[in-house]
């Protein structure tokens, strides 16, 4: 069984004490490839750097909504020769976040809209993040006909799942399903996502499953919980876990391109053995 966690936050300072060890441990419980989310270019500058260490690391470069406050002219450029980088597979996370307002939302449209801009212009798909933004999320989304992207950790109800899908983009599933208190609706949404449109993902160290027994140290969630996540969606979706596994893995290749950001990224390191 091979798994794609497409976002786990791998620079979140909880990991810096033994990120190795932690994706070491990712592999050992099936977990292929991993997508590193960045944040801001400083982090997505590090996620690169973190990527670069092994095939089967990848990131994505971005502003995350709660940072769209920090953004200036040197922003856009910043990301753009990040993600000229063949590991750099999305642009993102970007989107809006209206639960926390960390930036006002003006900021969050513009720079939102710049990075959806970015990414038609390179090509790449984009990483989404939205909190509580419907429907204004998806009209933007619609307005610059975006279609190659994931609206990642999807939380939402039934309404904003149609708006996603009917824009044609994927979704990602976090552990959130596995919350008998706040994810209790995904597990019956979960079944009207497209098998060829579902993801998987930890978003570690964020959203442990609360249902994982028993709980890590200090409740941090990792890539190598990724497949008590995998069992969560499939049993809502009532298939075997490997079914679903070997559908997750290939949509994230469909979407990411994986296999070319590697192989075109070893091909660029004429030393390597
Ligand atoms: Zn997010």
């Amino acid at each position: 069984m091979q798994l794609v966690d497409i976002g786990a936050n791998l620079t979140h300072a909880s990991f810096h004490p033994d990120v190795a060890d932690v994706i070491a441990r990712a592999r050992e419980h099936g977990v292929a490839q991993i997508i590193i989310t960045g944040t801001t270019p400083e982090d997505s500058r590090r996620a690169l750097q973190l990527s670069e260490a092994s095939d089967f690391l990848f990131a994505t470069a971005g502003v995350h909504p709660h940072h769209a406050r920090e953004c200036g002219p040197g922003t856009i450029p910043a990301l753009r020769e990040l993600a000229q980088h063949p590991r750099v597979v999305a642009i993102g996370e970007c989107g809006l976040d209206f639960n926390r307002n960390y930036s006002p939302h003006p900021d969050q449209e513009k720079w939102f809209v710049a990075q959806l801009e970015l990414g038609l212009e390179l090509g790449k798909p984009l990483f989404l993040h939205s909190r509580d933004a419907h429907p204004r999320f998806a009209e933007i989304l619609k307005h610059h006909r975006i279609k190659t992207a994931v609206a990642h950790c999807f939380t939402g109800e039934r309404e904003e799942l149609k708006a996603y899908l009917d824009l044609g983009l994927y979704v990602g599933i976090t552990g959130w399903i596995c919350d008998e208190r706040r994810g209790k609706h995904l597990v019956e949404l979960v079944r009207e996502i497209p098998r060829d449109r579902l993801l998987l993902e930890t978003d570690a160290p964020y959203l442990t499953p609360r249902d994982l027994k028993p709980q890590p140290k200090a409740r941090r969630n990792e890539p190598a919980f990724l497949p008590h996540i995998l069992r969560a969606v499939a049993r809502a979706l009532g298939r075997p876990p490997e079914e679903i596994a070997a559908e997750t893995t290939r949509n994230a290749n469909t979407l990411f391109r994986l296999h070319e950001s590697g192989s075109s990224a070893a091909a660029q390191r004429p030393l390597a053995a």
